[in-house]
């Protein structure tokens, strides 16, 4: 399709407007705005920028969008030129209709001539997830150190390292540091880093453009080392994994360092194809889990110094009882309670925790109380409530409700003197006494060893962590 004159502008107007519906007015005031658009013959859109990077940047993160955005207006595959005001030299050509090729041996398929793309295209990589701001305890250590060892000296470690564990544990976060780090240490390298889902729809519209070309160029001989962060997402997607396969052969051969994420093992992932579920454990597989009381204590007081947060150490325990599973989630009541305080000008309570949290904590992790644990123990010993609140000494009770304080000690975090009160106005050190107790005979009895797993079992399926 030919366009000229005022349908030219009308055109390139609607196109500025629809990107402008999908962009923030800041983003676009700062990368469109002092560009000019103009069609050379009334085919080709001409997009002229002031500095190369600019341009990297447009070509990067919105070629597909204004694309796509000329496709639907007009119904043709328009080419797109772009032009760097400053160095009439630095044109960069993007057209989806050249010539047939030389066939390159490690590439798969057929290629097209191209211009090349520009040589080192902005890294998506996030600054803020560094090895510095990653807190280590148990549950990540063998990870985290897997993924130092690929950091510092790539390939010759694992290939790939293959990461897996739940939703918000760190595997983003993990997969940025290692690329944020082999940049700082060899910054020529070109590190691709995306998302399962982002290389699915690269390889769609590869093919809808005649792009494929590109896209071989781009994974297997322009890439040192590949991110692909929720590989899963890949599964089930023949062309997706038949591009992945043989991306993965050529930078494997060419000694390339890969790491991949997943929410889960190889094995696991329903319609993965079996020649790519046995190349994602030629390397390391290595597991995330949820961190563990002390370590999500740590992760907050990192964030809250990270973000400027004044955080005191009976709210940040408050948190760290109450959210178990996700970090993520963590962070959010965090960032809930300090945007609270501060819009309410009043201090980071646990009071405050409480209600600007209850809701969140409701939905995905119901609240442990004083209450609920002894509910939770008298109907695991079928006693009443009563029970556990009553002076009578026998062992039959006296045992549950030592059981009971203890629990609470643990898991609710509660005072002495507040625990005492909610069984029956018992004196605190009777609260001590009991945790004392039955703290040494998890170790020396084994029936009260069975009773506190079976209870703590309980406690961790209502609070959703296995
Ligand atoms: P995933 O990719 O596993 O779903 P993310 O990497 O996105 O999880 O992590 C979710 C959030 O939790 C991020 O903001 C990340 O910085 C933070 N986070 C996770 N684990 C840690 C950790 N060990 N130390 C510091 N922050 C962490
Ligand atoms: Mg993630």
């Amino acid at each position: 399709m030919c366009i000229g004159g005022a349908a030219v502008s009308e055109l390139i107007a609607k196109v500025l407007d629809s990107l402008k519906t999908k962009i923030s007015v800041a983003t676009y005031n700062n990368w469109f705005k002092s560009s000019a658009w103009s069609f050379d013959d009334g085919r080709r859109l001409r997009i002229e920028v002031p500095n190369k990077f600019s341009r990297d940047w447009i070509l990067e993160n919105y070629l597909e969008v204004i694309k796509f955005e000329l496709f639907k207006l007009t119904n043709y595959e328009h080419d797109i030129y772009f032009s760097v005001n400053s160095s009439p030299h630095s044109s960069l050509h993007l057209s989806s209709q050249t010539q047939a090729p030389p066939i390159s041996s490690s590439l798969n398929g057929p290629l097209k001539n191209e211009a090349p793309l520009p040589k080192r295209l902005p890294s998506n990589l996030n600054d803020r997830y560094t090895f510095d701001h990653f807190v280590v305890g148990n549950s990540n250590q063998f990870v985290h150190a897997a993924c130092r060892a690929v950091a510092t000296t790539p390939v010759r470690n694992y290939n790939p390292l293959f990461i897996y564990g739940g939703v918000g544990l760190g595997k983003t976060h993990l997969l940025n540091a290692i690329g944020i780090e082999v940049l700082k240490n060899n910054p020529s390298l070109k590190i691709i880093f995306v998302t399962g889902e982002h290389f699915t729809n690269e390889v769609i519209n590869s093919i809808r453009y005649g792009k494929t070309y590109e896209l071989r160029k781009k994974y297997r001989l322009e890439c040192d080392l590949l991110l692909i962060d929720d590989v899963q997402f890949i599964a089930g997607k023949e062309r997706t994994m038949e591009e992945f396969f043989h991306t993965f052969n050529a930078l494997y051969e060419a000694r390339k360092q890969i790491i991949l994420s997943s929410d889960m093992l190889p094995k696991d992932i329903p319609n993965l194809e079996e020649r790519l579920r046995s190349r994602f454990g030629w390397g390391l597989l290595a597991d995330i889990q949820a961190p563990d009381y002390e370590t999500r204590c740590a992760i907050l007081r990192k964030k809250a110094e990270l973000e400027s947060i004044c955080l005191t150490d009976d709210v940040c325990q408050f948190l760290a009882t109450h959210i178990k599973c996700n970090v993520r989630d963590l962070e959010g009541a965090l960032i809930r309670i300090s945007a609270f305080a501060s819009v309410s000008k009043v201090p980071m309570t646990i009071d405050l925790a409480k209600e600007t949290l209850s809701h969140v904590l409701d939905g995905f992790a119901p609240f442990l109380t004083i209450e609920s644990i002894q509910q939770m123990v008298a109907k695991h010993f079928s006693l009443q409530m009563s029970d556990l609140k009553s002076p009578r000494r026998q062992k039959n009770l006296a045992v549950p409700r030592h059981i009971a304080m203890y629990l609470c000690k643990k898991h609710v975090k509660a005072s002495y003197p507040e625990i005492g009160n909610k069984f029956g106005g018992k004196d605190h050190t009777t609260v001590l006494h009991a945790f004392k107790k039955i703290s040494q005979a998890v170790q020396s009895d084994p029936s009260i060893r069975d009773n506190i797993f079976n209870l703590e079992k309980i406690i961790s399926q209502q609070i959703g962590c296995s």
